[in-house]
C-alpha cells in the first residue's frame, strides 16, 4: 500500500489530510501521470533538508571564490577548471515522506582535491567507510579504538610543506621505532589536517591517528598515558616546546568527537583556505601531490575488503522509503541554487524517467525562445510507466535531452 504524505505533520500532531494528498497517494499507487498534482512541493517546513542545501549553497560560494584564486594563479588545466567551475552546478535529491532525510542521488562533480563541494561529499563518504571498517575490525579482531591528535607550534607559510614532512617522518619513527607504541599498535588511520591562524597569518599542520589496540588495552600493561605519548611525541618531533598529544577513545559513530568523525573531517576547512588568493596558494601547493590518508595494519586490510565488497555484512542498508525527487540548478548571475524540478519519486530509475520527461516537456513548451521563458512553476510528477532507465545509462537530461528518448507516459 502506498503511504500516506504527511505534509508539515510533527510526531504526536494529527494529520490533516488534504485533497492533493488523495491525489499524490493515488498518482503513487497507480502510476497516473501526477501532473494531475498541481500543488508544488511544500519544503516549508522541511527544516532539515533546509540545511542541507545552506549546506550546499553556502560550499557553492566558497568554490566561486576558490575559482578566481584559481583562475588568477592559472593552478589548474583548462579542462579541469571547466569542471571546476561546473561541479555542483546540478544536484538531485530523493526526499522521505517527511521531507527531513534526504539522500543526493545525483550531482556533477570535479574531484578537485580543494574544491568545497567536493571535499564535503568525499569526507562524507570516508567517514561511512571507515565506520564500516570500525564495526568490523571490532567485531572480527576484537579490538577497540583510541584517537590521537599530533600537534607541534604553529609555522609561517614558507615553512609549511617542510613541517609536514617532518610530521610525516616523525610519525613513521614512532610507529616504526618506538618499542612502547609497535607493541599496541594493531594498524592505524593517519589524516593530515592543516588550519589557518587568520589573526597571527600562520598555519597549523597536524595529525589525527585512528589506532586499533587491544580489548585490554585501558587495563593492562601497555597502556599509555597521555605524558607518555607527550614524551614519545617530543622525542621523535626534537622538539620540547609541544605542549600535548590529546588522546582519547575512539568510536564507530559518525557524531562529533567520535573516531569515524574526526578522522574523516575535512584536510582544510574552506573558511580558512579562500581566506584570500596568497592562502589559497600556500594550501595548494603544501597539498598538492600529497597523500593525506595512509592506512596500515588492520585498517590496511579491511579498507581493501571493504573495496572488494567483502563487508556487507556491516553496512547498513538504507532502507528509507523515499517520497519525492528534488533537483536543483546553481544559477551564477545570482549565486543561488534554484528549485529545477519538484516531483514523486516511486524508486531510483522512476524519478530518472520522471525527470527527463519533465524536461522534455519543459522544452517543448520553451520552444520556439527558451531564453526568454521565466522558469517553469513546480509540478508533481511521476514516472512509473516509463521504461526503466538504469542511472549510469541515463544522460543528464540538460545535456543531450534531444538524443534522449522520452516515451509518452499514458494515463
Ligand atoms: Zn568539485
Amino acid at each position: 500500500m502506498a503511504k500516506i504524505i504527511t505534509r508539515g505533520s510533527k510526531k504526536g500532531q494529527p494529520q490533516k489530510r488534504t485533497k492533493i494528498m488523495d491525489i499524490q497517494e493515488e498518482a503513487v499507487k497507480t502510476g497516473i501521470p501526477a501532473s494531475l498534482c498541481s500543488e508544488p512541493l511544500d519544503l516549508e517546513r522541511a527544516h532539515e533538508f533546509s540545511r542541507t542545501m545552506e549546506g550546499y549553497q553556502d560550499r557553492k560560494l566558497k568554490q566561486e571564490k576558490m575559482q578566481k584564486y584559481a583562475e588568477a594563479l592559472e593552478l589548474y588545466q583548462e579542462n579541469r577548471f571547466e569542471r571546476l567551475c561546473e561541479c555542483g552546478d546540478y544536484l538531485r535529491f530523493l526526499l522521505d515522506e517527511e521531507k527531513e532525510k534526504a539522500k543526493l542521488e545525483r550531482a556533477n562533480f570535479c574531484g578537485i582535491r580543494l574544491c568545497p563541494v567536493c571535499m564535503y561529499k568525499k569526507s562524507r563518504k570516508e567517514g561511512f567507510k571507515i565506520a564500516v571498517v570500525m564495526d568490523a575490525i571490532e567485531k572480527k579482531e576484537g579490538k577497540q579504538f583510541i584517537m590521537v591528535t599530533f600537534t607541534a607550534p604553529n609555522v609561517k607559510a614558507k615553512d609549511l610543506q617542510n613541517e609536514i614532512k617532518k610530521y610525516n617522518d616523525a610519525f613513521r619513527y614512532l610507529v616504526q621505532k618506538v618499542p612502547e607504541v609497535q607493541k599496541i599498535c594493531k594498524g592505524y588511520i593517519r589524516k593530515l589536517e592543516i588550519t589557518f591562524n587568520e589573526k597571527r597569518g600562520d598555519y597549523h599542520p597536524h595529525i589525527h591517528v585512528l589506532m586499533a589496540v587491544n580489548k585490554s588495552y585501558f587495563k593492562d600493561r601497555t597502556y599509555l598515558s597521555s605524558d607518555k605519548w607527550l614524551h614519545f611525541w617530543r622525542r621523535v618531533m626534537r622538539d620540547d616546546t609541544i605542549t600535548q598529544v590529546d588522546v582519547r577513545k575512539a568510536y564507530r559513530s559518525i557524531n562529533k568527537k567520535s573516531g569515524a568523525y574526526e578522522i574523516s573531517k575535512y584536510v582544510a576547512i574552506s573558511n580558512d583556505y579562500t581566506y584570500s588568493q596568497k592562502v589559497f596558494e600556500v594550501f595548494h601547493w603544501a597539498l598538492k601531490g600529497r597523500r593525506l590518508i595512509t592506512t596500515s595494519g588492520l585498517f590496511k586490510d579491511y579498507f581493501e575488503l571493504f573495496e572488494k565488497g567483502d563487508l556487507e555484512e556491516f553496512t547498513k542498508k538504507d532502507e528509507t522509503y523515499y517520497k519525492y525527487l528534488i533537483s536543483f540548478d546553481w544559477k551564477k548571475a545570482e549565486s543561488f541554487y534554484k528549485k529545477r524540478y519538484t516531483g514523486l519519486a516511486k524508486n531510483d530509475s522512476d524519478a530518472v524517467a520522471a525527470e527527463a520527461e519533465f524536461e522534455a516537456n519543459r522544452l517543448k513548451l520553451d520552444q520556439p525562445d527558451q531564453s526568454d521563458q521565466p522558469d517553469q512553476p513546480d509540478q508533481l510528477l511521476t514516472g512509473p510507466e516509463l521504461p526503466n532507465p538504469t542511472k549510469s545509462e541515463q544522460p543528464r537530461p540538460q545535456e543531450s535531452p534531444e538524443s534522449t528518448p522520452i516515451p509518452k507516459s499514458t494515463p
